[in-house]
């Protein structure tokens, strides 16, 4: 399961922007972006966040996911489809002149901090 080294990552990555501001309080929630097509499994994120948080900064915090869509532009209809899995062919006219625009970020939003 990678999800649980990227989990690793993200606590790291929240406790360092914590120190690095300076802030003492409390993690409350972090948020992240997780595109859809960007291969990592949201409920394997949340079981790996609730396994290694214990003993971080991030003990008490939640974690809050958005999860955008992909989109399949078509070169040849220019349609603009919102896709959840990697398609092949345009949804419209199913021609494969199609460019896949998005979805893949995996990203630390937010971080808040109780005051
Ligand atoms: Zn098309």
């Amino acid at each position: 399961m990678h999800e649980l080294s990227i989990c690793n990552a993200l606590i790291e990555e929240a406790q360092n922007e914590v120190r690095r501001s300076g802030r003492t309080g409390r993690i409350r929630r972090i948020d992240l972006t997780i595109g859809r097509l960007s291969g990592v499994s949201c409920d394997s994120l949340r079981f790996a966040f609730d396994l290694l948080k214990p003993g971080t900064d991030l003990e008490d915090a939640r974690m809050a996911i958005a999860e955008p869509k992909a989109t399949c532009y078509c070169r040849t209809c220019n349609a603009r489809v919102e896709i959840d899995d990697y398609v092949m062919q345009c949804p419209e006219c199913f021609g494969g002149n199609i460019a896949i625009e998005g979805g893949r970020d995996l990203l630390l939003e937010s971080i808040e901090i109780e005051d």
